[in-house]
């Protein structure tokens, strides 16, 4: 091969890392200047040319810039380098991206499946230069975070979860697939954006899309097999409950949105017992925000309470409350109830807003999953703070702007009560002379070692179970001088060994309920775990 072709290809490029010896051996002379950099000087200079970017933006089209010229480089960066560059490649950067996607996109970094492609979905997977896939991540673009339907422009977020897969999981990037679903968008500002990247036409609906969707999870099982894991991420509720239902029993498919939020949060809940001590089943929850990530939330944590008390499910549902943009889910609302509200309806009187919803059902734990930024207000936290020792106030919605309050806002108004965690990340807190930190509650601490727990299991199916385990082995990584803290979940920084001991339950999990096919069971999962995870060093090519 040409050297050239070595330099252009993100695989195998090092840029002025490439030896003296590769040089001479693969036609580099005089491609490259005279320097030879290792590549903890490339990362050195590279770290030192991102932070001159004051614009966050900047610093994402940088990145996506070098995953596209240096993969291993992008990776090593990322890995060694992963609280400053999470919020960059994912939220709240990577929102802001996907609004403007139609203007910074430079090089497709995923497959584009339209309404023209129907009939041809599985020529167009056969198009993908990867033939071994073991992880999809696909949107349609209609609830990108908190931001509403960005159409075709969702792709930023399968391709920037993707990424977390291989930094964060250790899954090779060669087997990741970000996928994005076109069948229209019903944002009047993008239809009318001359730059706009997808299709130009409302948003197909009922038998027209559930056929793509169908023709597109059927071509991927029968070019990838039984055994690659379709994750669903930032579909509209009104689509996403269902697919999952209809194709939990015949793939191997994970939504995040429902699922993956669900275990992170559990796993919060679990480790800040610690903190404020009694049971799970000692709490009394209220949800701002029914849909996906709270009644996903809600359900995994009353079946962790039913596993822990031995209480059928349908009893440990009852002190778990949630308000939607209509008030308190109670039972008289229940015929008008979307059905994944319906468990929910408790015997209650109405209530409207949330501040009342607080005084009416005394929650020991808050969490906001509505999309909608502000909504935690002053009256709200002090309504906490005075019903609670240390109220533990989770403001789930992304990207920062959605965030229910911020991290300063629930220290102050709760006079430094608060346990507080949110899914986009805050800076600490000063607060009467004291630093607060606060946790990042979101999916990215679980999907990653989820994925990979999957993966070398070789599971054909997913279960609640899976989450649960998943859940455990996240609030175990939890250490006393992150309790100290007052974190209810451990840095970031540590997220490998984490990925790896989370992938080791859950694949300890799949083994045990016979859906494996990964044979026979290694004995040590964390260490096979660890083994099988990507390194973003270089290899020689001599
Ligand atoms: P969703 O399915 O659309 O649900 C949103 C819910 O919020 C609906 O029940 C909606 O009520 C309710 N809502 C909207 N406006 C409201 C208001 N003003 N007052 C009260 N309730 C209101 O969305 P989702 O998938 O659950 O996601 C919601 C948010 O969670 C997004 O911002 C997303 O970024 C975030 N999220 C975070 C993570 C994480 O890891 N941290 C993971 C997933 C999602 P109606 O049903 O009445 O319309
Ligand atoms: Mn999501």
């Amino acid at each position: 091969a040409s050297g050239c072709s070595l330099l252009r290809d993100p695989r195998y490029n090092k840029g002025l890392a490439f030896t003296e010896g590769e040089r001479d051996a693969h036609y580099l002379r005089g491609l490259l200047p005279p320097a030879v950099f290792n590549q903890e000087l490339q990362e050195k200079r590279l770290m030192h040319n991102l932070r001159q970017y004051e614009v966050p933006l900047h610093r994402y089209t940088a990145l996506m810039d070098l995953q596209e010229r240096n993969e291993k480089l992008f990776y090593k960066l990322l890995i060694d380098n992963v609280e400053e560059l999470l919020p960059v490649v994912y939220t709240p950067t990577v929102g802001e991206a996907c609004q403007k996607y139609g203007s910074i996109f430079r090089r497709p970094q995923g497959l584009y499946i339209s309404l023209k492609e129907k009939g041809k979905i599985l020529e167009v997977l056969k198009n993908w230069p990867e033939k071994s896939i073991q992880v999809i991540v696909v949107t349609d673009g209609e609830r990108i975070l908190g931001l509403g339907d960005l159409g075709c422009q969702g792709m930023g977020i399968p391709v920037g979860k993707l990424s977390l897969y291989t930094a964060l999981g250790g899954v090779r990037p060669s087997s990741c697939l970000p996928v994005t679903i076109d069948v229209g968008t019903n944002n009047e500002k993008l239809l009318n954006d001359e730059f706009y990247i997808g299709l130009r036409q409302k948003r197909a609906t009922g038998k027209e899309y559930e056929e793509l969707l169908e023709e597109f999870m059927c071509a991927v099982k029968q070019n990838y097999g039984e055994k690659v894991l379709i994750q669903f991420e930032d579909f509209a509720n009104h689509n996403a409950f269902d697919l999952l239902e209809k194709y939990r029993s015949s793939h191997l498919v994970f939504n995040d949105d429902i699922q993956g939020t669900a275990s992170v949060v559990l796993a919060g809940l679990l480790a800040s017992l610690k903190l404020v001590g009694g049971a799970l089943a000692d709490h009394t929850f209220l949800f701002l925000g029914a849909g996906e990530a709270g009644t996903g939330i809600a359900e995994l944590i009353a079946l962790e309470i039913s596993k822990q008390t031995k209480a059928p499910v349908e009893e440990t549902r009852k002190k778990i409350w949630l308000v939607d943009s209509k008030g308190l889910i109670v039972s008289s609302r229940l015929e008008s109830l979307q059905h994944f509200k319906k468990p929910w309806a408790h015997e209650h009187k109405p209530v409207k807003g949330l501040l009342d919803a607080v005084k009416a059902i005394k929650p020991t734990v808050l969490i906001g999953s509505s999309g909608v930024g502000k909504t935690f207000t002053k009256e709200v936290v002090e309504a906490m703070a005075a019903l609670n020792e240390k109220p533990l106030i989770l403001a789930l919605s992304n990207p920062t702007s959605q965030s229910e309050c911020t991290a300063e806002e629930a220290y102050t108004w709760s006079k430094g009560k608060a346990i507080f965690a949110s899914g986009s990340p805050f800076d600490p807190v000063e607060y009467e002379g004291k630093v607060f930190v606060s946790g990042q509650a979101n999916n990215a601490y679980i999907f990653p070692g989820f994925g990979l727990g999957l993966i070398i299991s070789g599971a054909i199916r997913v279960r609640d179970e899976m989450l649960l385990a998943a859940s455990e082995a996240l609030a175990a990584q939890v250490s006393q001088e992150n309790y100290d803290k007052g974190l209810i979940y451990p840095p970031f920084s540590n997220i490998r060994k984490i990925s790896a001991h989370i992938a080791a339950d859950v694949a300890a999990k799949v083994y045990d309920l016979g859906l494996a096919t990964h044979l026979p069971r290694p004995k040590d999962l964390v260490k096979y775990a660890e083994s099988c995870m990507y390194s973003p060093g270089y290899r020689s090519y001599r």
